[in-house]
């Protein structure tokens, strides 16, 4: 439940809030995670009147507000393809109106469509105070630690990557059963993120050598059954599923 509304103008003030110990004080994004009903009793730091829902493009680097919402970035026409496809996969038109880039990569699940491709092209996240950055990978399974008394500000990513989305689901506008993010780098890095289970999408891989793909998907996926696959049937779908994004990305150029 949120106790206290506060929506200030100025970034000290947000920061002044949030470093209170008492009550437990969070930034609000769009509010459609925060918003919803829950017995925690929480202060609200409304980052609206912040200016943080910029999308700016800085030679190679695409520097995203926190505050942007997942329709800003999807109509920005120059996101990677597979990019946008992921965010047309997280949530619907009205949903995306809303929900913000950081309060989504915040509160992702393994299931998150945008959070395995952020994790993919190794997102960079820009923390207030004092504008230190942490890449999304190094974020997600210390989060809420991370996130004591600050906030993300800006999100940056590559825009010259190669990037691929696959999945499988119940249903085309369903969450994933399993999915998989490749993305290749114009050096030959080449990451990997495994995701349709648990509470994060999963780095499986991440080097100049492509040659482990499928090596590596069997293995992230090789304990992850749930009430809605089993682990045996996430690596049979997780083979083709890589085998189908590396063929994306070694057809299809980058932006
Ligand atoms: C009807 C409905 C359906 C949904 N369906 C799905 C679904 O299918 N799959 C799914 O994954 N999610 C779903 N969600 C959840 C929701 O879409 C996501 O959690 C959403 O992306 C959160 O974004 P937000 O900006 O609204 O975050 P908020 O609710 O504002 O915040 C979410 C978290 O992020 C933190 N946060 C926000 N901004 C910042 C910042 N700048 N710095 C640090 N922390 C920050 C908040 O403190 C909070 O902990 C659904 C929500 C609704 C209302």
């Amino acid at each position: 439940m949120i106790v206290e509304y506060h929506r200030p103008e100025k970034m000290d003030e947000a920061l002044s809030l949030l470093a209170r110990k008492s009550p437990i004080t969070r930034p609000l994004g769009g509010g459609t995670q925060l918003n919803a009903p829950s017995d925690e009793e929480v202060a609200v730091v409304d980052l609206q009147s912040l200016q943080l829902d910029f999308i700016k493009q800085k030679g190679k680097q695409l520097q995203l507000g926190a505050s942007l919402t997942l329709q800003g970035l999807f109509d920005f026409k120059d996101i990677p393809a597979a990019l946008a496809d992921a965010i047309r996969h997280e949530a619907t038109f009205t949903l995306r109106r809303v929900a913000t880039v950081a309060g989504c990569l915040v509160s992702a699940d393994g299931r998150s469509s945008f959070a395995a491709t952020m994790l993919a092209l190794d997102a960079e996240l820009i923390f207030q105070p004092n504008n230190e950055d942490t890449s999304y990978g190094e974020f997600l399974p210390l989060r809420h630690d991370m996130l004591a008394g600050r906030l993300i500000s800006q999100v940056n990513i590559l825009t010259q990557i190669n990037l691929a989305y696959e999945f499988v689901a119940r249903t085309p506008a369903d969450l994933p059963i399993v999915s998989v993010a490749l993305a290749r780098w114009p050096s030959g890095r080449t990451r990997l993120v495994v995701g349709g289970f648990g509470a994060a999408p999963h780095l499986a891989l991440d080097g100049q050598d492509a040659s482990g793909l499928v090596e590596a998907t069997a293995n992230a996926l090789n304990e992850a059954g749930d009430q809605w696959a089993s682990a045996e049937y996430r690596m049979a779908a997780g083979e083709k599923l890589v085998q189908r994004a590396l063929e994306r990305i070694e057809v299809e150029p980058g932006v």
